[in-house]
């Protein structure tokens, strides 16, 4: 599995409340809740997800653990370093959306808890579908003083006290039936995680984005997740980012497209599965190579082929596209001069 992710801070005033770590077999995004009530703990989210994250990492080397039962663990780790000192039963304890892909004997398992997304393009009888897999659920909670909030400018006074009586109704309905499941200090949470596995040689490309970056698709309506995902692909996770950041700063009120924050923090880690380490291009940050792949095995060699093959159709195709053919061969040429 190639691997290459980005991460970039909602604000530069902000510590970035991501967290993303790779290895050959194995990817993770974190994405913390943004924090507007009192949490009872004195550590916050950045630490949540930064001491989250590594026993996630840890936990996933025992192959054997289904990946419910490493982030249970996980989620157990983190409460016992601070049950001394904070609060671990009060409704804003810090809490994160997580997302997980772990290859395992030729097989992509998954995890999402909450509203990490994971685009997974597979090959199928030479069509090429994507699942989108998220956990959208908090977006429904509070839904009336979801309502208020949106209907105010980001910055303004009524925006921000919408925002501060919306938050407890969302925590209300945090890890409770009917409500929305995410981790925080309760293993039990995980119960309620998507699962699910792919065979690696059906997989072409996947890639788990949190909610800051998914604005891309889901929010300005910039790309279909295809066309995404080839951005990522060949001009990189930062790229892709850079895009969404450029629509925010477009509508920084959220006149046209409502939201909480002109900016969220943003995470787009990207895995490639049938990639010869010498044809990769434009990917530059955190590249990891799987030798476990056999790149000499005829049924990866087709699959890669025809992704390939496929990959040069779309791209020199206005149709398909709807982009200007030249400019994408200008931006391919120049990846693969760097
Ligand atoms: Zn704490």
């Amino acid at each position: 599995m190639f691997t290459t992710g980005f991460t970039s801070p909602g604000s530069p005033a902000k510590a970035n409340e991501d967290w993303f770590a790779t290895t050959p077999d194995l990817a993770v995004v974190l994405d913390g809740a943004t924090v507007r009530t009192t949490t009872g703990c004195q550590h916050g989210v950045p630490w949540y997800v930064s001491h989250l994250g590594p026993y996630l990492v840890a936990g996933a080397l025992d192959k054997d653990a289904p990946l419910r039962n490493v982030l249970a663990q996980a989620i157990q780790q983190v409460s016992n370093l601070h049950a001394d000192t904070c609060d671990l039963n009060d409704p804003g304890t810090p809490s994160a959306a997580v997302g997980m892909v772990r290859l395992v004997d030729g097989v992509v398992q998954y995890l999402v808890l909450g509203d990490i997304s994971l685009v997974v393009e597979t090959e199928k009888d030479g069509e090429y579908p994507i699942e989108v897999l998220r956990d959208d659920r908090v977006s429904s909670t509070a839904a009336a003083e979801r309502a208020e909030a949106d209907r105010h400018p980001i910055g303004s006074a009524e925006k921000d006290s919408a925002l501060l009586l919306m938050k407890p109704a969302e925590l209300a309905a945090r890890n409770v039936e009917g409500g929305y499941f995410i981790a925080a200090a309760d293993p039990a949470a995980v119960e309620h995680a998507y699962v699910g596995s792919f065979p690696v040689r059906e997989v072409v490309r996947l890639a788990l984005l949190s909610d800051g970056a998914a604005r891309l698709v889901e929010t300005f309506g910039l790309l279909s997740w295809t066309r995404a995902l080839n951005m990522i692909e060949f001009e990189g996770p930062a790229a892709a980012i850079a895009r969404v950041r450029d629509a925010e700063a477009g509508d920084p009120v959220g006149e046209a497209h409502p939201r909480n924050k002109t900016s969220d923090d943003a995470t787009v880690l990207f895995a490639d599965f049938h990639k010869v380490p010498s044809r990769v291009v434009g990917l530059r940050v955190g590249r990891a190579v799987n030798f476990d792949v056999d790149f000499d095995d005829p049924e990866v060699k087709a699959v890669r082929s025809k992704t390939l093959a496929d990959f040069h159709t779309q791209t020199h195709d206005p149709d398909l596209t709807g982009e200007d053919v030249g400019g994408w061969r200008r931006r391919r040429d120049t990846n693969q001069q760097v």
